[in-house]
């Protein structure tokens, strides 16, 4: 099966918004087992949407489309699938009863705009895709053995109805058989090491296949299996994923979409630990990132975020002897954060950054890029040295990174 997209919206063509819907879309259907050969990017204009819907149906078997489906005058995608699939609009009574029942909920009276009545029109035929987080539903729509689906161009309504409508439907018309993925994310390691590690299940790897995809530090792999049912497929990779947890214990920290710091919280909050962060050159970037978990609170204490060398002594109780003799990117200060940390908070731990994030500001010893990062605990201090290469940020998202990794890796 052949699907394509056609992404609508002349926002989208003046670079005013990032086209996630897209890549969402292409990813799922990657999932899917299905080929996806062609994306267009079109705008609100109907002779073009038309032209480029009709070409799409030359080549393709389902057409998934994106945007278009409001009540505006400029929103045509149902007008031009109706016109070039040959399917005359009709309204569907039970939309625009929820239509009407959605607007008296919301202004309290029943007295929809009539503008609004156009989104209960669908081309004859149409099975009606559900909206359940706005007003606007998607169709699915047949003919001569092709699929156009359209779908409103709003992400998170889109999301919703993809997973919970499409893609059901479009695993039906396939061979019946799912596709069952699973993920596993990696830090501390990177593509071609964990490749070499894994390369003979790369290579000899059927059903499941294994493919390996490295982004923001990390590296996920991802093994898809094709099965009758989820868990059939989940049992099928049930053995390689043990012996990739075997060989790759140390950098293997979450499955689906779990972030570092959620596994982090997860651990903290189990073992009942207390964190206090000390942060130079991530300049509070890993207290942004443990805050974007939900219940974060009940462990993340404090941060200090400490720039000038005078707030690592204030804040910390860095000894000026330590930063005139060693500097303040260096492994001894690096302690002395971590440690200070831990002190001043009265937490279990103390996780400390400090490092030289560029562009400026290396010399010959201490270049560009060289970062410590430390954990203290009631056991002994522990400190990492690494060299990145890399812009100013993405130095500093690499040091954040790491610094999670460490607290994982010392607390698992
Ligand atoms: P509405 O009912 O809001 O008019 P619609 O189906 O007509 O929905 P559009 O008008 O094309 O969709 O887009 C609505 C909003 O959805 C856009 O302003 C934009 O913020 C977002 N959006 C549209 N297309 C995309 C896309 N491809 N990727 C991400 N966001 C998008
Ligand atoms: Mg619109």
């Amino acid at each position: 099966m052949r699907a394509e997209l056609i992404m609508v919206g002349t926002e989208l063509l003046l670079g005013e918004i990032v086209d996630t819907n897209a890549t969402f879309l292409a990813r799922n259907l990657a999932d899917l087992g299905i080929d996806v050969f062609f994306k267009s990017t079109v705008g609100d204009n109907r002779e073009r949407v038309g032209g480029v819907l009709t070409e799409a149906l030359k080549r393709s078997d389902v057409v998934i489309m994106s945007g278009g489906l409001g009540p505006t005058d400029d929103d045509l995608t149902r007008e031009v699938v109706s016109e070039v699939m040959d399917a005359p609009l009709v309204e569907d009574q039970e939309v625009l009863r929820d239509l009407e029942e959605w607007f008296a909920e919301r202004y309290g009276n029943a007295d929809m705009p009539r503008h609004n009545r156009k989104q209960a029109l669908f081309p004859s035929g149409s099975r009606v895709i559900s909206n359940p987080v706005g007003t606007a539903p998607g169709f699915w729509v047949e003919r001569e053995g092709k699929v156009v689906v359209a779908l409103p161009g709003v992400s998170q309504e889109l999301k919703a109805m993809f997973s919970e409508s499409v893609l059901p439907a479009l695993m039906q018309k396939g061979t019946g058989e799912m596709l069952v993925t699973r993920n596993l994310h990696f830090a501390g390691i990177g593509e071609s090491n964990l490749e070499e590690i894994l390369e003979d299940l790369l290579r000899e790897q059927s059903n499941p296949t294994l493919a390996l995809y490295a982004s923001g530090g990390t590296v996920r792999v991802r093994m898809a299996v094709k099965a009758e049912t989820r868990e059939a497929g989940l049992a099928l990779m049930a053995p390689v994923e043990t012996e990739i947890r075997r060989r790759t214990k140390e950098y293997l920290y979450g499955v689906d979409g779990q972030s570092l710091e959620q596994v982090v919280a997860e651990i903290l909050l189990q073992k009942k630990l207390t964190l206090a962060l000390a942060e130079s050159c991530t300049g509070g970037l890993i207290g942004h990132r443990l805050t974007n978990v939900s219940g974060s609170s009940g462990f993340l204490d404090r941060g200090y975020v400490v720039y000038s060398n005078q707030a690592k002594m204030d804040e910390l109780g860095v000894k000026q002897s330590t930063l005139e003799e060693f500097g303040a990117v260096s492994e001894q200060t690096a302690r002395e954060m971590a440690e200070g940390a831990r002190r001043a908070a009265k937490t279990d731990l103390g996780l400390a950054v400090t490092g030289i994030a560029g562009p400026t500001g290396g010399t010959d010893s201490k270049p560009v890029g060289l970062v410590y990062i430390s954990l203290a605990s009631n056991g002994d201090t522990i400190v990492q040295r690494h060299l990145w290469k890399g812009t100013r940020e993405q130095i500093k998202n690499r040091a954040a990174l790491m610094a999670l990794r460490l607290l994982w890796q010392a607390n698992e």
